[in-house]
């Protein structure tokens, strides 16, 4: 099988220059098949050639060639990259070149596949890899490099390592019970590990959960009936008028997003449409939308009119959100007086008039507050941030609870290390020490061509 691979690694299009990237034992000869320069059979690791491509004697493009030599290679195998210029039809006719001359095209994220399998980089760092090209704000950006650098992985490695002496520890009083010198682990003992193991995982868990957030950001639905100011909010909290702002009832039928950046997380808005019982089909369809934006939402902002009582709807509206994050808005606020706002919670409410922008500002602070995003500071960036990690260290906290229900029940030590090696195991899965290839399919699929 040919193992040697070759994809366009730079964006398509027209641009100044375009990098097509080689990796396999075939790399350099192949390259050389169509190089017009220096013989880059014979030059030395890590450096660069200029000359020509040519096809049957033609030229094909002026170009500057990297060559890199294995092990010190992104795949660890012979490396080469082609710069030329830039342009989708120059571009491509290079590559055809390489596959004729015997590479292969390379899958989505082969390269980077190849770098873990070789034993460069290990599964959170590949990750972190496809994180730093999708990221869109700074605080994305860090806490992606902090993967790329391998510092979330030394953290659960170092996990797996207390867990692995455990374990071993467990194993020597089995088969050497005369050993004197091993600690004989009871339960007792057992159990002090187990609480320390869960309190690093609850760590790790609680961070990886906020670093999701700076990742994906936080979604906030903003409902209430209709002319409660809705969209105004939108618009304000946006600076633009990206909502249509009517004193007709029921106009804001569709949904409107639009997203904004505060303390370096991204906040995603949706307006949706009144929630009210209606007869209108179109705002039938917009209604039943809100109701599972509502569900999907991490926070909630409860629009009513300062200026009017409350009503049935308002009323069906804060039941339904009662257990959610939410915050209640009370437009308006330049109108008299008529809502009945002792009944709320004073944490729960800020105050708005989207006439003059009074209180969004406050708005801002309050998202900021609940979801303690001002708390987020850069060592915090060291987390795992994608629900592939997030998934496994749930299940690891699951393991944990049948330990501790083991103990109790005084089941003996060699059999609750079962479940201990499970979460061990489970681990691995994170860093990639143990995987399976579905897992290595679906992972790498994701990744751009040429990466
Ligand atoms: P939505 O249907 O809930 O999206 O409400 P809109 O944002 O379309 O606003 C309905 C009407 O209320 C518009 O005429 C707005 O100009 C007006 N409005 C919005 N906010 C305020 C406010 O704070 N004070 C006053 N007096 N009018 C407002």
């Amino acid at each position: 099988m040919n193992n040697t691979i070759a994809a366009i690694s730079t964006s398509l299009g027209v641009g100044a220059i375009s990098i097509i990237r080689v990796s396999g034992d075939d790399a350099i000869n192949i390259v050389n098949k169509i190089f017009k320069g220096k013989d880059l059979t014979k030059v030395e690791t890590h450096t660069i050639h200029y000359g020509y491509i040519i096809d049957k004697g033609e030229i094909i493009d002026e170009v500057l060639i990297s060559i890199m030599k294995s092990p010190k290679t992104f795949t660890k195998e012979d490396v080469v990259e082609i710069n030329s210029h830039g342009g989708m039809s120059t571009t491509n006719k290079i590559l055809e070149l390489l596959l004729n001359n015997g590479c292969r095209l390379a899958e989505p994220g082969e390269f980077t596949k190849r770098a873990f399998l070789n034993g460069r980089i290990d599964l959170v760092e590949a990750e972190s890899i496809m994180d730093i090209i999708n990221s869109k704000t700074e605080l994305t950006r860090k806490m992606a490099i902090n993967g790329i650098e391998g510092k979330i992985s030394g953290i659960i490695k170092d996990l797996r390592q207390s867990i692995i002496e455990v374990l071993a520890n467990i194993e020597v009083n089995i088969d050497y019970p005369e050993y004197e010198d091993a600690i004989e682990y009871t339960n007792e003992l057992l159990k002090e590990k187990i609480k320390y193991i869960k309190s690093k995982l609850n760590e790790i868990l609680e961070k990886s959960e906020n670093t999701k957030m700076i990742k994906e950001g936080i979604t906030v639905g903003i409902f209430g009936r209709p002319n409660v100011g809705k969209s105004s909010i939108l618009n304000g909290l946006l600076n633009e008028d990206k909502a249509i702002v009517t004193n007709i009832e029921g106009t804001t039928r569709d949904i409107v997003e639009g997203s904004f950046l505060f303390n370096g997380i991204m906040i995603n808005l949706i307006d949706t449409a009144g929630i009210r019982n209606t007869e209108n089909i179109v705002e039938k369809i917009g209604v039943e939308k809100s109701k599972k934006i509502l569900n999907d939402v991490d926070l909630a902002m409860i629009v009513l009119n300062n200026n009017e009582e409350l009503t049935d709807n308002d009323l069906e509206l804060l039941d339904e959100t009662k257990d959610k994050n939410r915050i209640i808005v009370i437009n308006k606020n330049d109108l008299e007086n008529k809502l009945d706002i002792s009944r709320f919670n004073k944490d729960e409410i800020i105050f708005t008039n989207t006439i003059n922008s009074n209180g969004l500002n406050e708005l801002k602070n309050k998202i900021v507050e609940i979801f303690n995003l001002g708390k987020i500071e850069e060592k915090d960036l060291t987390y795992l941030s994608n629900a592939r990690s997030i998934s496994i260290l749930k299940k690891c906290l699951n393991k944990i609870d049948d330990i501790n229900k083991a103990i109790k029940e005084d089941i003996p030590t060699d059999i609750i290390a079962i479940d201990l090696k499970a979460i061990w195991d489970l681990l691995g899965e994170i860093t990639g020490e143990t995987y399976h290839d579905e897992l290595l399919d679906e992972l790498f699929s994701k990744f751009c061509l040429g990466k």
